[in-house]
């Protein structure tokens, strides 16, 4: 069954200027981009973002990395979305991640990797509708 999912190109890779890069690996995997923009976060953004994390020691952290600067946030379509971005992206450490994945190509650290996507179809729906309403969502 067709699928959605939230990826973001986090700021070390926007920085970097891996934005193209790493839509052509999203693409080539048959990951279709439905919606697409480059936002700036604000403190309060990132924070409701990554709210499931607030009692982790690294949120703050995590924070200050995720408005470091611009991010590319994208709502992908596929067949089981979910678990081939997260296939595609490698693990969260890129020192664990395996040949060929976003994260082992391009991730600097634990923090800094680069990518997200979400992890649940339940996460998915929070994560694509906290950037994106309906009619955004056109391809
Ligand atoms: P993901 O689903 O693979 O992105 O990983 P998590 O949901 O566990 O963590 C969310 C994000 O928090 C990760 O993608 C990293 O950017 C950051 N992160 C995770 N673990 C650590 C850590 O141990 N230290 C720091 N500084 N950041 C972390």
């Amino acid at each position: 069954m067709s699928q959605l999912t939230l990826s973001i190109i986090k700021p070390d890779a926007v920085q970097r200027g891996l934005i193209g890069d790493i839509l052509k690996m999203i693409s080539d995997a048959g990951l279709k981009i439905k919606a697409m923009k480059m936002i700036q976060l604000t403190k309060e953004q990132a924070e409701g973002f990554y709210a499931v994390h607030k009692e982790r020691p690294f949120f703050n952290d995590l924070v200050a990395y995720m408005i470091s600067g611009p991010v590319v946030v994208s709502v992908l379509e596929a067949e089981g979305a979910i678990e081939k971005y997260r296939k595609l992206m490698g693990a969260t450490n890129p020192e664990q991640a395996e040949e060929g994945t976003i994260r082992k190509r391009f991730a600097l650290n634990i923090e800094a990797n680069s990518v997200h996507g979400s992890d649940a179809p339940e996460t998915a729906a929070v994560e694509t509708s906290y950037f994106f309403n309906q009619l955004e969502q056109v391809g």
